[in-house]
Parts: structure tokens; sequence; C-alpha cells
């Protein structure tokens, strides 16, 4: 057996990083408060990602922290099968006050990647449940991220994500991405050119037949594969084929979700409402694991009294709606209410498109596009060595006190939803120093 010291970097595999690129050259982060990270080196780091898209509220904020410290120490764990705890039909509904106008019946989870797998399966449910089980096909989307599950990387669009891992699952189609029409680079907000993508669902519709087909999945601006924004009309678009086919329309919020977009949803800012939404990451402002699937009321009655109605979802999880996940949800919901934060973003949004837009002249960029508080930046490949230039801007700018995320040759940016017009400023301004410097 590997015999690991107590502080040997060796034993933790971790998550989609190069394990040995990393552990040679650690860059660890120790503390972290409101917009920042401090290094265990004391070094202070901008946070231009809110952690990985999650810390929307901003790092440590004292109604949370305090929320789950008080609920730590009166409950740590209650079972939802069969039984409950008030904080779970608290969180619940306080949450459906949130989601758009229908989507107000809440199953929980633990993550993204639970939700996507949860949304997948009550699709399939519903359509059962009324008596239409042949409609099981699922629809994703190419450079779409889904998590990881294997509902998830089956519908989703990332070769790498999906290559290493067998079959997946079967009667899965993918629409074509909608990143690359002619006229729409250095887009400013959503894109002029591409709507008619939507109607590629047509085409899939007619060679399967919609009494196959169950859902629909996309992410309305699509993140980890480099800040995708929808053409105008595009999502309303697929919500009028799949209402004319009676397919399920499924979003994908995980990231758009909590004031990301200066909304409560994506499905506020473009006025399109799907049938369900996955959602994490903001839900809990990520200090405690959580995700979430609202549902329409037709699903959930449909699954209670419908013709084949198994009367509950055979499915979920030990720790959905955990305790001390429902005590950091309500008080995230709480801080973004109080402290006005999607105003806060929708009102910071043309500062920050001006200022991402700024970087059009940097060496290397290619490509530049933002939509609420998301900024894209894409740079032109080193030759040869796909993804080599991004890494190094992203370690150069750690380096320089700016925690970016880069995903392929595209820089992605989301920071907290307090961020002010001093910190758009300096992550502009670090970020076109390291454009320089690296080669
Ligand atoms: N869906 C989307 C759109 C995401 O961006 C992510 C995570 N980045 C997930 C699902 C998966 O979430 P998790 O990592 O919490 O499983």
């Amino acid at each position: 057996m590997a015999d690991f010291g107590a502080n040997n970097l060796d034993a933790f595999w971790m998550p989609f990083t190069p394990n040995r690129r990393f552990k040679a050259h650690p860059r660890m982060l120790a503390s972290a408060k409101d917009m920042h990270y401090r290094t265990p080196e004391g070094r202070e780091i901008l946070d231009a990602t809110s952690g990985l898209w999650c810390v929307n509220a901003g790092h440590d904020q004292p109604r949370i922290r305090e929320a789950i410290q008080k609920q730590a120490a009166e409950m740590d764990y209650a079972p939802c099968f069969n039984m409950g705890h008030p904080l779970a039909f608290a969180f619940a509904s306080q949450l459906a006050q949130v989601t758009p106008e229908g989507l107000d019946r809440i199953f929980f989870t633990n993550s993204g990647s639970e939700s996507v797998d949860t949304a997948l399966k009550i699709a399939l449910a519903y359509h059962r449940a009324r008596g239409k089980g042949t409609k099981t096909r699922l629809i994703g989307r190419e450079r779409g991220y889904h998590g990881v599950g294997f509902g998830g990387i089956s519908v989703g669009g990332i070769p790498k994500n999906r290559m290493y891992f067998g079959s997946l699952l079967t009667g899965v189609d993918h629409l074509p991405h909608t990143h690359g029409v002619a006229g729409n680079l250095f887009s400013k907000g959503e894109p002029e050119h591409g709507a008619h993508l939507a109607d590629e669902l047509e085409r899939i519709v007619a060679l399967h037949d919609a009494s196959n087909i169950a859902a629909v999945i996309v992410e309305p601006v699509a993140g980890s594969t480099g800040v995708l924004i929808p053409p105008k009309g595009y999502l309303q678009r697929l919500r009028a084929i799949c209402d004319k086919h009676d397919i399920l329309l499924i979003f994908d919020e995980v990231i758009t979700g909590f004031g990301r977009l200066g909304t409560p949803f994506a499905a506020d800012r473009f006025g399109v409402t799907p049938d369900l939404i996955c959602m994490a990451k903001g839900l809990t402002n990520a200090a405690v694991p959580c995700g979430a699937v609202a549902a329409s009321g037709k699903i959930y009655d449909a699954m209670m009294e419908g013709a084949d109605a198994p009367i509950e979802l055979f499915h979920g999880y030990t720790y959905s709606a955990h305790p001390l996940a429902c005590a950091a949800g309500i008080a995230t919901l709480e801080t973004y209410k109080e402290d006005d934060l999607f105003a806060r973003a929708a009102g910071m949004e043309s500062y920050w498109q001006e200022a991402i837009h700024s970087l059009r002249d940097a060496r290397h960029v290619i490509d530049i596009r933002n939509l609420g508080l998301i900024g894209g930046i894409e740079l032109e490949a080193r030759p040869g060595a796909p993804t080599a230039r991004a890494l190094e801007v992203f370690e150069t700018a750690f380096d320089a006190g700016l925690l970016i995320r880069v995903t392929a040759d595209i820089i992605a940016l989301s920071p907290p939803l307090i961020i002010e017009k001093s910190h758009v400023d300096q992550v502009v301004e670090t970020l076109r120093g390291v454009l320089a410097r690296v080669d």
C-alpha cells in the first residue's frame, strides 16, 4: 500500500485536472472573503469566476455562514424518504417564489450532475405516466455540458467527456451548437444570427417521429464550453417546436440561475419558460453542496394521477434536502433578495460589457462575447498546441492575482454579483498585461 505523508499531494486524485502538472506547481487557496481568495502565503486573488460559477453572492456571506453553523448545532441530518423536516418544505416553497411562474414543484439533489440526471428521468417517467411510454428519445446539443453522470455525458456534447466511457445512453440525438455563425464575432449580448439552427429540431423530429421523443435539454447560455450565447430568437423557436410535438423542454440553468444574467433565471431573461429547470451552484452560494430540479405542476400532477401514474417518483438521494443545504439555501435566497443582487448584476452589465470588449485589440484575442455578468474571450490557439496558450494565461493570471477559468482556448469570466467597477477594471487590466506577456 502506498504510504503518503500527511501533507503529500499524491493521494488526492484531482477532478478535471492534469494531476501531474498541478502537483509539480501547486496553486492553493486557503481562505476567501467577498470578491477575494487568499493563498496560504497570504497573496490576495481577485475571483473573476465565482469559484466555479457558483459563489454568486460573494464569499463568506455572514447570513449563510451563521445559518449553517446554527443548523449544524441543531440537527445534523434527517432523511426525506417517507418523513421530512420543516426546513426542506420551507426551502422548497421559498425557491418556488423565485423560479419562473408555474415551475413550483421542487426536487432536491446534491449537484448539477444529479439535477440533470433527475430531470431526464422525470421527463421519461412523465410521458410513461401519461400512457405515452414510447416517448423516450432525449435530445442534447453539441458543445453542451450537463455534468458528468451517464445521462449528462450522453446528452452533453464534449467529446473528451464522452469518449472514455463506453456506449453511454442509447436513443440520444444532438442539435448543432450555435457558435461560429457568420456575422456574430465580437457580439455584445445576444448574437444577431443563428436562430434558424433551432429548426434542426424539426429535422430530428421528422427522422424519429415525435411519438418517440421525450425531451430536449439545453443550457440557455453554454458556459463550460466557452460562453456560447444563444442567437436572438433561438430559444423561443426551440420552445415553439417542443410545444408543437409534445416534447418537454429542459433548461440546464446550473450556471445561468440565480442572477448571473441579471434575472433570477435565464428563462426570465429570454422570456422562455421550460418545463423543467436544473439548478445547483448559486442555489446555496456553494457553501453546502445542493442542487434542485424545478418542475411544472403539469408534470408533478401527471406523476401523481396520470393514466399510468406510479404515484411516487422512484428516485432520490440520501442527501436530498439535507438540513445544512436547506439552511444554507434559505439564507442564500434571503441574501439575494435583501441585497438586491440580481438587480445589481443587471445594473453592472453595460459597464462589464464595455470593459470586456475593450480587450478586442489585446494580443491573441479573436473573439469576445458577453451576457449578464458572463464574459468569454477567445484566443487564437498556439499552432500545433491547442489549449496550451489558455492554460498559460490561466497560470500567469493566477500568479498576477486574478482567478479566471479557461476552457480550450477560451477565457470564461463569471464574477460574483457583488463586483464593483474597480474590480472590473482590475480584471481587464490584469488580463491585458497577462495576454501581452504570454506567447
Ligand atoms: N450543468 C451545467 C450547465 C454546468 O455548468 C455544470 C457544472 N459546471 C453542471 C451541469 C454540473 O454540475 P456539478 O459539477 O455540480 O455536478
